[in-house]
């Protein structure tokens, strides 16, 4: 079965009456990258929000299918021990907790069998800090508290990269980032994808499809996927824009 599979998904706020997801239909495979691509206010956070059981927001009807089980029933924390993770958009800061301890409380919460070693762990996060350019000392910060944009998307990869999930979902993981923050970014979501991970890359521009190139290409517009092609058809979008593929579909919002 597939990795994820979005079938006629629509949700509101809950106790709200405005819909936000309009029947939005998806499939993820193992290993595969899926761009989503859309205007800013088209609803792509919720998404993510509803993918990972945000309970802010309801679903009103569709399903959504983990390695061929509907995980509608399940806390945003059975989901991470089912191998979903999200980064955040706007990563949130924790006082009190170190960055460090964090990762090690999230890996044992979501590997409970797994035996490996305090110094072991310690070890990998040497080493994934190492490759995103983040020194020691971060790990010795408070969760986010202080952080600059791009130490907290890597913050976010390198949770990604240490936890291992079986699909990563980055929310604008590019949103804020100068091109060299972009580079290292970019570099470390390629080496911590291994084989089987699906990825899905929300995002508003182009730019990350450079270095991180996806399977296939999602135009999302208020609430669904109205076109899906290749990297193409991102380079489409970032010369034209939104308006003008609204335009042609007939979009109107
Ligand atoms: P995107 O990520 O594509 O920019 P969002 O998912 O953040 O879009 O938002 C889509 C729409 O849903 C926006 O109009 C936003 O104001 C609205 N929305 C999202 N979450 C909430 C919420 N918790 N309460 C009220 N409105 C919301
Ligand atoms: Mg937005
Ligand atoms: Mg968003």
């Amino acid at each position: 079965s597939a990795l994820l599979e979005i079938q006629d998904l629509k949700a509101k706020v809950r106790d709200e009456d405005v819909e936000i997801l309009k029947g939005v239909n998806l499939t993820i495979n193992k290993g595969e990258i899926h761009a989503l691509m859309g205007p800013n206010g088209s609803g792509k956070s919720t998404l993510a929000h509803v993918i990972m059981g945000n309970p802010k927001y309801q679903i009103t009807s569709g399903d959504i299918l983990f390695e061929g089980q509907s995980i509608l029933d399940l806390s945003t924390d059975e989901r991470a021990k089912l191998g979903l993770f999200m980064s955040f958009q706007t990563p949130e800061e924790v006082e009190g907790i170190k960055m460090r301890q964090f990762l090690i409380n999230s890996f044992r919460n979501i590997h409970k069998e797994d035996k490996i070693t305090l110094l072991e762990l310690n070890k990998v996060i040497s080493q994934l800090s190492q490759n995103l350019d983040l020194n020691g000392e971060f790990l010795e910060r408070y969760i986010n508290t202080g952080f600059s944009g791009g130490e907290k998307k890597k913050s976010e990869i390198l949770q990604m990269g240490f936890l291992k999930p079986k699909l990563s979902i980055l929310d604008e993981i590019d949103s804020g980032l100068d091109i060299d923050a972009l580079r290292i970014v970019a570099e470390n979501i390629n080496r911590v994808k291994t084989g089987n991970m699906g990825v899905l890359l929300i995002t508003h521009y182009q730019r990350i499809l450079n270095f991180v190139v996806p399977d296939y290409v999602h135009i999302y517009i208020d609430g669904k996927i109205v076109k899906t092609g290749s990297e193409e058809l991102a380079k489409e979008i970032e010369e034209n824009g939104y308006s003008t593929l609204e335009q042609e579909m007939g979009i109107t919002i």
